[in-house]
């Protein structure tokens, strides 16, 4: 009985779950990049050109970063992963707060496009 409802839930479950299932192959990228030499020499190169937490700073106050972040997110653009331009330094808090922000964009674009496909279809129904 377990096994059958399992089994139901894998098939059906999929297609609708195409965003979570992209990101666990990202995310296996995005690992085994962070454990890359060329990105924790830049990383650490950056860091201490560096060492202040921009939002912090912006805010008029002074802490150290903690994280390198890319500007524009590995998921956003691939290709600018090892572009100086592209990073700040960020304490905990704030990456956090970054962080939290773009999960929820994500969300919301793959319920978006959910809704599209869901629309469209009716209209082919139609
Ligand atoms: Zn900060």
């Amino acid at each position: 009985m377990v096994k059958k409802y399992k089994q139901y839930w894998v098939k059906e479950r999929k297609p609708f779950n195409g965003v979570h299932y992209k990101k666990d192959m990202h995310d296996d990228i995005h690992q085994a990049f962070y454990c890359s030499a060329e990105w924790i020499r830049l990383r650490d190169e950056y860091r201490k050109n560096n060492p202040l937490c921009v939002h912090c700073k912006a805010l008029g106050n002074i802490a150290p970063a903690d994280v390198v972040d890319h500007i524009a997110g590995l998921n956003y653009d691939w290709s600018l992963r090892l572009d100086y331009n592209n990073l700040q330094s960020l304490c905990h808090k704030h990456h956090l707060i970054k962080e939290n922000a773009e999960r929820r964009k994500v969300k919301q674009e793959a319920k978006q496009r959910l809704t599209d496909e869901v629309m469209n279809n009716l209209n082919d129904f139609e």
